[in-house]
């Protein structure tokens, strides 16, 4: 399947998840633009190699998606947004009593509110080429909960209502908008809880790996990367013309128990 002549904007790009997004846009041959809240060499450099790479242009823009006028702004600045993947995201780990105010306003900032003002912005760009996905990344998390992430369930919770009302909003248009919900995936947000949950279940690295993360995950295996780049490709295709505003879960089986 071809995304020639398409963008894409991918928030949050530069690792992860995102990256492997980009990538498996670029690769069925999408144009694509980078996020992050950086600007250094290294991310100019990337977005350079995917483009050389796949053989598509790859720009990458700054924008802090913590920051509402930053969030609209990244979208405003392209010529064409038409497949947009609200994929930003942090993590903190604590107690709700103990949860600090600034980490849960950040995460809601990051995790949720962004995906409303890039949605907001994009909006109108896919109704003027008469096309549009929105692809939000929530998470197991966005469906089920666990102790001590309440900042990170509230917002991957929100992101799906906010899909699913993106959804309705667009549904006579062809615009679609879903969320994407995975389970564990090893990239550098999950790498950063492990130290946290050693210490919080007082077990070691691989016990952590094993009895707390992918406990959870009926598989036994992490989710990859190019896993959900292919979900996104698939969401971005003529077969998903009819789904919209619904969730789907890559991730082992976890919410199948
Ligand atoms: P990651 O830390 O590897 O990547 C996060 C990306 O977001 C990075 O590129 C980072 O630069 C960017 N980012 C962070 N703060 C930003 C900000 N203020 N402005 C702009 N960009 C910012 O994380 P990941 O594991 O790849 O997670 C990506 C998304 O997938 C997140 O929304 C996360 O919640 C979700 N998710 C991850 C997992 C998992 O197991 N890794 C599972 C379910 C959902």
């Amino acid at each position: 399947m071809s995304l020639s002549g398409k963008t894409a904007v991918v928030t949050g790009s530069t690792s992860g998840i995102g990256l492997g997004i980009a990538r498996s846009l670029a690769g069925a041959g999408a144009d694509v633009v980078l996020n992050s809240f950086t600007n250094s060499e290294a991310d100019h450099a990337l977005a350079q190699e995917l483009s050389t790479e796949f053989g598509v242009q790859v720009t990458y823009a700054q924008a802090d998606m913590s920051d509402a006028a930053a969030c609209r702004s990244l979208i405003e600045g392209q010529a064409r947004c038409d497949i947009l993947v609200n994929n930003a995201g942090i993590q903190h780990v604590a107690p709700i009593e103990d949860f600090p105010i600034d980490k849960w306003n950040a995460i809601i900032a990051i995790n949720l509110s962004s995906a409303f003002h890039t949605t907001a912005a994009a909006l109108p760009k896919m109704r003027a080429a008469g096309w549009g996905r929105v692809i939000n990344i929530s998470s197991a998390h966005g469906l089920t909960a666990s102790p001590f992430k309440s900042a990170y369930i509230a917002a991957k919770h929100g992101v799906i209502g906010l899909t699913k009302t993106t959804a309705l909003e667009t549904a006579q248009e062809a615009i679609t908008a879903n969320a994407i919900c995975p389970g564990y995936v090893l990239t550098p947000l999950v790498e950063a809880q492990i130290p946290d949950t050693m210490e919080k279940y007082n077990m070691g690295r691989e016990e952590v790996i094993k009895k707390v993360m992918l406990e959870r995950q009926p598989s036994r295996e992490f989710a990859t990367v190019e896993q959900l780049g292919g979900t996104v490709v698939f969401l971005s295709s003529p077969s998903a013309d009819q789904i919209t505003g619904t969730t789907i879960s890559v991730d082992g089986g976890w919410t199948a128990l």
